[in-house]
């Protein structure tokens, strides 16, 4: 645990960095030197004592090259909005995550050519800018429909292609990582693999954006620090979902959106925050209102499941939206952008 951050001037040379870092080293810190996108920080340990903080803070305060010093009450560091003010803004073919209100629509799984096609025309037209498709699918029951696996990516990736929209499909092993990394845009970390700490690992070592679920029980800060695992790899390009916490009662809906989870994360961190009211609510007729009060809380996008068939759908059927349900709700979203200010 981190109990304070030296955040570096933008550009401080090396030797600056280093000379901060002999000071903890000397009096017997260990520093956790930490790179970001424009500036470095430095990272104290906890175990420290008040008085120890307190000289080292007033001596390092006054070294060449450092911009603050903070103390820090929060055990995530890269992913935490007090050394890295900015909201990241995640790029992907022309999507600007965390800067324009993003819609993410597509089936629940990738089941033929056909029903990707017809999916990506209706998000196409809709304006929305990211294909989902899951292709490796996290089923409760091993006799549940799995997915098409390398035959899901391949299509998603073709039709993806055709209507020039940017994709991201769910990685379940470490192992896979390569090669669902090879076919999408962005990489999908489920809800129950959001403490799969290897697979958090790897999905950080490829450079793709990911993007993390909230585990159904993870609280925020269990949330935070595994995009700290991928962040820590070197990865900037990070964004939270959230998709439902254990509800109390599944007699009406699937999960419990926490809506005040949005605030909450975008008060904590710098990373884009998505919300999914499809998983969130697991009820098609819920998903509209659900995602309207997303914007109104400050998400920076949602993820819609569609399916140009849902009473066919290989899999959540139930909560996917009509192709006309999903234009309808796109054109509330246009009306209501009107009044909410990003
Ligand atoms: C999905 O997006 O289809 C999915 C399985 O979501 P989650 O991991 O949130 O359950
Ligand atoms: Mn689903």
């Amino acid at each position: 645990m981190i109990s304070m951050i030296i955040v570096m001037e933008i550009g401080a040379p090396q030797p600056e960095i280093e000379a901060v870092a002999n000071y903890l080293k000397e009096v017997g810190v260990d520093p956790l030197v930490m790179p970001g996108q424009d500036r470095v920080a430095i990272g104290i340990p906890a175990s420290l004592s008040a008085d120890q903080r307190e000289t080292i803070e007033g001596i390092v305060r006054a070294m060449a090259g450092v911009s603050k010093v903070t103390q820090t009450s929060h055990p995530y560091k890269l992913a935490s909005r007090e050394w890295h003010r900015e909201a990241t803004v995640v790029e992907v073919c022309g999507t600007k995550i965390g800067a324009e209100f993003v819609v993410m629509a597509g089936p629940c799984s990738v089941e033929s050519y056909e029903q990707m096609h017809e999916s990506a025309a209706i998000v196409k037209q809709s304006g929305a800018t990211v294909l989902r498709g899951g292709a490796f699918k996290p089923r409760t029951s091993p006799y549940s429909f799995q997915g098409l696996a390398e035959e899901g990516l391949k299509i998603l990736q073709q039709v993806g292609k055709e209507f020039s929209l940017a994709t991201i499909s769910e990685v379940m092993s470490p192992d896979m990582v390569p090669l669902v990394a090879r076919y999408v845009d962005i990489l999908q970390i489920g809800a129950r693999s959001m403490q799969n700490f290897p697979l958090l690992i790897e999905a950080g070592k490829s450079g793709k954006p990911v993007f993390l679920k909230r585990g159904p029980s993870a609280t925020i800060d269990e949330f935070l620090l595994a995009a700290e695992y991928v962040l820590s790899q070197n990865n900037p390009n990070v964004m939270l979902c959230e998709r439902g916490i254990v509800p109390l009662d599944r007699t009406y809906t699937r999960n419990t959106l926490d809506l005040s989870a949005v605030p909450v994360l975008k008060e904590h961190t710098h990373l884009p925050v998505i919300v999914d009211p499809s998983h969130g609510t697991g009820v098609a007729k819920y998903v509209p209102s659900m995602a309207l009060a997303s914007m109104v809380v400050g998400a920076d996008g949602i993820m819609i499941e569609m399916h140009p068939q849902p009473k066919k759908a290989l899999s959540d059927g139930s909560q996917a939206l009509t192709p006309d349900g999903f234009l309808a709700l796109m054109g509330s979203l246009q009306q209501l952008s009107g009044f909410v200010k990003k």
